[in-house]
């Protein structure tokens, strides 16, 4: 197989992929040797990791693995349908249920991935005509949500809210305003309470993605609408993660029962794709249970973060300004970031590097994400290193 010449209507597949090489943008898999956890193994020796997204540490949690097992045992494995046909079982309903309550919304729906919730959102909700105002850093799948629908789109510049405005003011058509609530690059917070005043103001629909802000936003982690005091009305459709946070797998999007039930018969990514697992439904509902029961790994990831934070302001690391999870460390060159990243590793610590075209041009950067499962030390060695190889690595 392996000599078999490539035909040349494939030569394209190369030409791209060596482009993408001798720029210095591949991008590689680590194959993680066990649990998702701080201490985890990559190449048979155990790394320190400050890449993952389980902010709380309940990916790895026991009360979601045991309810997994039992409700494994008693749902089966597959879901053997979409949810409109036969998936939706016992556990998907019973999830839903309890995660509207939680973010103090009025219906839930659930779909296997944020991803797929935001095409929901976006193909199915603006309509021709309409007009989507997007923010300028959205993650891929508003992006790609925005592609598919048949709305007209235009963008505003980060966090803008003087040109947010002007666009609002100068549209006439049905207006909807998308953003996440954390960015996942930057790790900023959006200033959600303005931009859901200009579109109450200029009545347009309010969409936020909550992927970041979900399980840690907030006094018990409800997200960016506890944390910013948003009613149903001010933040009307709200897409959260599960895989986040929740240390689980999927996501919803939650509001009025109306907006429930359109996207229930409307959201092509709903309904033309098998409902996720009903094991998965259980063990999610288990890490929402340990959430709202107690709040300590809140607490926790909170004084991990100021840690972290007062540690690299000791050793000068130049972060950018954030009090979430994601601290990014801006590199700019992709040379230079790889070689730091490299170093870093090899000193036993996992963290991201994030390259164009995930992030602008010039803005490689590495992306630390903290969690509540780290040791204060674990933090106090990372930045030990990080500066180590700042010093040391500077072309
Ligand atoms: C991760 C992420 C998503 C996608 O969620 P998945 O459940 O991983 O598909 C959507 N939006 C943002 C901002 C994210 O960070």
């Amino acid at each position: 197989m392996k000599d078999e010449p490539l035909p040349r209507s494939l030569n394209f597949l190369k030409l791209r992929l060596e482009k993408r090489e001798s720029t210095g943008l591949l991008r590689e898999r680590k194959i993680i040797q066990s649990a998702q956890q701080p201490a985890c193994i990559v190449d048979e020796k155990e790394r320190i990791n400050f890449s993952s997204n389980d902010y709380l540490g309940l990916a790895n949690n026991n009360q979601a693995k045991k309810k997994l097992a039992e409700s494994a045992k008693k749902y089966g494995f597959g879901s053997a349908a979409s949810h409109l046909i036969c998936g939706h079982q016992l556990p998907h309903e019973n999830l839903e249920k309890q995660l509207a309550k939680f973010v103090e919304r009025d219906a839930a729906i659930s779909f296997s991935s944020g991803y797929m919730a935001n095409l929901a959102i976006l193909q199915s909700l603006p309509q021709k005509g309409d007009l989507i105002i997007a923010d300028k850093l959205n993650h891929a799948s508003l992006i790609d949500g925005v592609k598919l629908s048949d709305a007209n789109s235009m963008r505003y510049p980060h966090c803008d809210l003087h040109l947010l405005e002007k666009r609002l003011k100068n549209a006439g058509q049905n207006k909807f305003v998308v953003t996440d609530s954390v960015f996942s690059m930057d790790g900023d917070i959006a200033p959600l309470k303005e931009i859901s005043d200009l579109c109450l103001k200029y009545n347009a629909i309010l969409i936020v993605d909550d992927a970041h802000g979900f399980g840690v936003l907030g006094k018990n982690g409800r997200g960016c609408a506890e944390y910013f005091n948003l009613n149903q009305k001010q933040l009307p459709i709200l897409m959260s993660t599960l895989g986040k946070a929740l240390g689980g797998y999927g996501a919803f999007v939650s509001g009025k029962k109306i907006l429930i039930d359109y996207l229930m018969q409307f959201a092509r990514s709903y309904i033309y794709t098998t409902a996720m697992p009903a094991a998965i439904a259980s063990a999610n509902l288990a890490n929402l249970t340990a959430l709202e029961k107690d709040n300590k790994k809140l607490r926790l990831l909170a004084e991990n973060i100021a840690y972290f934070k007062t540690e690299s302001d000791v050793k000068k690391i130049p972060l950018l300004k954030t009090d979430t999870a994601i601290q990014p460390l801006v590199v700019g060159d992709v040379n230079r970031l790889e070689k730091i990243n490299q170093f870093i590793f090899d000193k036993g610590f996992l963290v991201g590097a994030i390259r164009p075209p995930t992030v602008a041009k010039n803005s490689a950067r590495l992306r630390i994400t903290l969690s509540a499962s780290h040791t204060k030390k674990q933090i106090k060695q990372l930045v030990f290193v990080l500066s180590e190889a700042f010093d040391r690595i500077k072309d």
